[in-house]
């Protein structure tokens, strides 16, 4: 499952290759990966003779400022918003390459190049957001997300404040995006492992030098993970169709039963609301 830094590896990816290039077409394989419009056509009809000004991110969602091809000074042309869910891929890719098994969307652009969404699990959405709409009308998940981990807003006393009455385990806490935007089952597990803090802590009891090394530590294990383009822990695929998988440097994550990096005590794994999660049962008190 795609997170922040898979996500933002994604839009450095897509920066790169599909910046003003008019959007001639596109196909809709998949009627329901378009939340919005209603209607697949009109989602095509949006985006057709725009191009891509710059792609943005907010926590896991994709947002493509457009603008019109045909003036001199661009002209705003709404937005298209991405989320990838749970398997969702975007390719960029030439117009006759054959089309994988789950491909949903086709964007053509010139030159025979296209824009592709493939998305095996099919929870991937897509939105045109039309001109004089901001994206948080349309696509209204953006209204739930707290603040970017590497944000200012993200601060220790932001979180000291969020956490401070809650009775839910911290790792729960960090699942959830509106504490924090873009933090998922991987990144929530590692950071926690990296503060010493255990997951079923209740938030409430957790000490101020916990927040504080948590707030580092988030942003520190996402860091890490963008640096070498996005997750080091899973089969993800960047806008190239390319694996970033460096491979066995989790601490924690997806190794029960492996010796701890740090003390060598084998890693445990406890299911918490529905995840799995996984800690060092010496290291995170
Ligand atoms: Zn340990």
């Amino acid at each position: 499952v795609p997170e922040l830094p898979e996500v933002e590896t994604v839009r450095q990816g897509l920066n790169q290759v599909t910046l003003s290039q008019e959007v001639q077409g596109g196909e809709v394989l998949l009627t329901r990966t378009i939340a919005h419009p209603e209607s697949s056509s009109d989602f095509l009809v949006g985006l057709q003779g725009t191009a891509i000004a710059q792609w943005h991110r907010r926590g896991k969602y994709l947002l493509a400022e457009l603008k019109g091809v045909r003036r001199a000074v661009p002209l705003s042309a709404g937005w298209l918003g991405v989320h990838l869910r749970m398997t969702g891929q975007l390719l960029w890719t030439q117009q006759d390459t054959s089309l994988q098994k789950h491909t949903r969307v086709r964007l053509f652009f010139a030159d025979q190049r296209e824009l592709r969404f493939v998305d095996q699990r099919t929870f991937g959405q897509m939105w045109w957001v039309p001109p004089n709409h901001a994206p948080e009308e349309i696509m209204t998940g953006l209204k739930n997300l707290g603040p970017e981990p590497f944000s200012e807003a993200f601060s220790v006393d932001y979180l000291a404040k969020q956490l401070r009455d809650r009775r839910r385990p911290i790792k729960t806490a960090l699942l959830d995006q509106s504490l924090v935007a873009g933090v998922g089952n991987i990144y929530a597990d590692e950071a926690l492992f990296l503060s010493g803090v255990q997951p079923q802590t209740c938030c409430s009891d957790l000490k101020p030098e916990q927040i504080e090394r948590l707030a580092a530590s988030i942003r520190q294990v996402l860091q890490a993970s963008i640096e070498v383009g996005g997750t080091t822990f899973s089969n993800f695929l960047n806008v190239q169709g390319l694996n970033g998988n460096y491979g066995g440097v989790a601490n924690v994550y997806n190794r029960e039963g492996e010796p701890c990096r740090a003390c060598a005590t084998p890693i445990q794994r406890l299911k918490l609301a529905g995840r799995s999660t996984h800690f060092c049962p010496q290291c995170q008190q």
